[in-house]
């Protein structure tokens, strides 16, 4: 037997492994299951490599639990360690680096999960490990490695065992958690679930049936494998079936709607990437979709927080990345400012781009199908990340009342004579809520107009951004006090009504109805217009859209509005008009005001019902 120090330069780091890193204790199983993989791999190229002649075998790794001698093990059959070996690398290598890592992040706990401090992150958990190791050089004899969580350790010559290495853990009587099964199999799935050499962990039992008459079944005992080694992102993407994007999906997703379509991702110069991801059905429930993109590195599971590597309006989509040459051991604003991750950034926004203008060219009819799951997803792109907008104004769709849909440039062609304003601004007319607005939506069709549908939650930055990134277009909703303007002829129709009469109606409202005076305006519109319209002042509408998305309170600002009496509608030139009655004037000057606001949505509570129980005194 050898005993000998830890080459310790400073002081015990031991009881620091413990208290600093606990919140992220549950690692160290990923990191010594990843060294087993390591040392599997090593075996796997030697052979390959025709440096390792015997015979490979089964390389499966075991996690095995023994609850009554409180051990977890982690046995592999990879390439094992020499005596010489374990100096070297348990001593002397994992030691420094395990002491090096602690030192500098000692205050961010949360790099050390993704990092992980490698083997000694053993002793979060274990007050004593020991390595039974054989090198895969036959001469070696086996060695054996105790360590007590202090600088001290042993090692001794032991009967010589198969090739590869079993690390045991001696659980501490504060981390007995790691003694359940069912927690074990919870970090497996949660950190091992596509590692690249099959994990057994124990057994499970399946019921078997015979045929239709085999009722009662029988127990079939097999390996519980957890993990499965060949996910598709490492395979290639022209060998790949729908059905297996799919099923994967859902092995990562269990109980989602499927995916709509997805993005193979491949690349490894100038940097190794690869992964798939999803396009989610989406809808308006943006929140409870974002951060479900996993980060790998090696096939080892890392996080799901990928906002440094993935642009914003990306963590909408759903999937894997997984690369090695993210670098996951420095800060996050060092993260940022990373070449390497902004190249990736830049690939993966590319990739997105180009797949949706293949989908659009190629599909069109699909892609429509499918827009109103994805319109989120690009409009909230587009606002976000300039690359992606340049992109993605080819292929962003704007939706008619009619349910059409068109590009931005065939809806400028589309609406260009009937739409274009004295400024020669085109005015996009749109309505947020379809059937609130409907009357609007109807009158602007009669005139000719076409009428978008932008009710989404981005729609109001969406529309904005068009605004300033496109020449002379104007967004205006159907409701709005422009709209009444925008052709000449609703300006150079002529009045019925002299000047005379025209101010003497006016006056009728203005006494007589409980609103703002200044709201009222005589037009000359058509005949065919309704007799009292009532309209908002788009840009302060607008305004107040935008400061309430962005959290404030609106409620101190009244609403704005304005009252345009129609003076060529027969019930205003013929009827109100020609009235006698001061009281009858007022009441039907009311009425029609009612019937405006009705219009709007803007009666209300008392108003309403008021108002309905008017109309029926009217009936009888
Ligand atoms: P890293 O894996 O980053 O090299 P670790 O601290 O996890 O750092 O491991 C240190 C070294 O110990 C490894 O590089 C490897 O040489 C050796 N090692 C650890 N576990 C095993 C194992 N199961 N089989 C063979 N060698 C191992
Ligand atoms: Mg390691």
């Amino acid at each position: 037997m050898t005993k000998g120090n830890i080459s310790v330069q400073t002081e015990n780091i031991f009881p620091i492994i413990k208290q600093f890193l606990y919140s992220d204790q549950e690692i160290f199983l990923r990191e010594l299951i990843s060294n087993a993989v390591d040392a599997t791999s090593k075996i796997q190229t030697l052979s390959r490599k025709g440096v390792y002649k015997d015979e490979l075998g089964d390389v499966t790794i075991e996690v095995i639990l023994d609850k009554e001698a409180k051990t977890l093990t982690i046995r592999d059959k990879g390439v094992g360690m020499t005596e010489a070996e374990v100096n070297k690398y348990l001593n002397q290598v994992a030691f420094s680096s395990a002491q090096d890592f602690l030192e500098k992040y000692k205050n961010e706990s949360s790099i050390i999960g993704h990092f992980g401090l490698g083997f000694y992150s053993a002793f979060m958990v274990a007050d004593k490990v020991e390595v039974v190791t054989q090198s895969h050089k036959r001469k070696d004899r086996t060695v054996k490695w105790t360590c007590e969580g202090d600088p001290k350790y042993t090692l001794d010559k032991v009967d010589k065992r198969e090739r590869g290495s079993d690390v045991i853990l001696h659980v501490s009587d504060d981390a007995t958690e790691y003694l359940e099964e069912s927690r074990i199999q919870q970090l497996l799935d949660k950190y091992c679930k596509f590692l690249p050499v099959e994990i057994k962990f124990g057994t499970k039992t399946e019921k078997v049936y015979k045929d239709d008459e085999d009722k009662e079944g029988t127990d079939v005992v097999t390996d519980n494998i957890v993990n499965n080694p060949n996910p598709i992102w490492k395979k290639a993407a022209n060998k790949i079936k729908d059905e297996e994007y799919k099923s994967f999906y859902n092995e990562l997703y269990p109980f989602s709607q499927p995916p709509m379509f997805w993005i193979h991702l491949n690349i490894d110069f100038p940097f190794n990437l690869t992964g798939v991801l999803y396009f989610p059905k989406i809808n308006n429930s943006m929140e409870v979709q974002k951060n479900k993109i996993q980060l790998y590195s090696n096939q080892v599971y890392v996080t799901d927080e990928v906002k440094e590597i993935v642009p914003e309006f990306l963590t909408l989509l759903h999937g894997v990345i997984d690369s090695p040459d993210i670098p996951l051991n420095v800060s996050r604003s060092y993260l940022q400012s990373d070449q390497n991750v902004k190249k990736i950034t830049s690939y993966i926004t590319k990739k997105v781009a180009e797949k949706l203008s293949k989908l659009f060219k190629k599909k069109r009819e699909s892609y429509e199908e499918k827009w109103n799951d994805l319109s989120v997803f690009v409009k909230y792109g587009m606002v976000s990340d300039e690359k992606f907008y340049e992109k993605a104004i080819k292929f962003v769709l704007l939706e008619s009342t009619d349910g059409k849909y068109y590009t931005v440039d065939e809806y400028r062609e589309k609406i260009k004579a009937a739409q274009t304003d004295k400024y020669e601004k085109q005015v996009f007319l749109y309505c947020n809520n379809k059937e609130e607005q409907a009357s609007y939506v109807s009158a602007a069709k009669d005139k000719g107009y076409d009428v978008l549908v932008m009710d989404n939650v981005i729609d109001n930055h969406f529309m904005q951004q068009l605004e300033q990134k496109l020449d002379k277009v104007t967004f205006v909703r159907v409701d709005s006090d422009i709209v009444s303007n925008l052709v000449q002829k609703d300006e150079t129709m002529e009045s019925v009504l002299s000047e005379k009469e025209t101010e003497k109606v006016l006056g009728i409202f203005k006494e007589n109805i409980a609103a703002e005076a200044n709201r009222f305006e005589m037009k000359a519109l058509s005949p065919d217009e309704p007799p009292v319209i009532i309209t908002k002042p788009e840009f302060m509408r607008r305004m107040a859209e935008m400061q309430r998305l962005q959290g404030m309170d609106m409620s101190i600002m009244p609403e704005s509005y304005n009252v345009i009496i129609n003076s060529n509608h027969t019930l205003v030139a013929e009827k109100l008009s020609k009235m006698r009655n001061d009281e009858k004037k007022s009441e039907f000057a009311n009425y029609l005001y009612q019937l405006a606001l009705l219009n709007q949505g803007m009666l209300k509570g008392e108003g309403l019902s008021k108002f309905v129980a008017r109309s029926i005194e009217f009936l009888k």
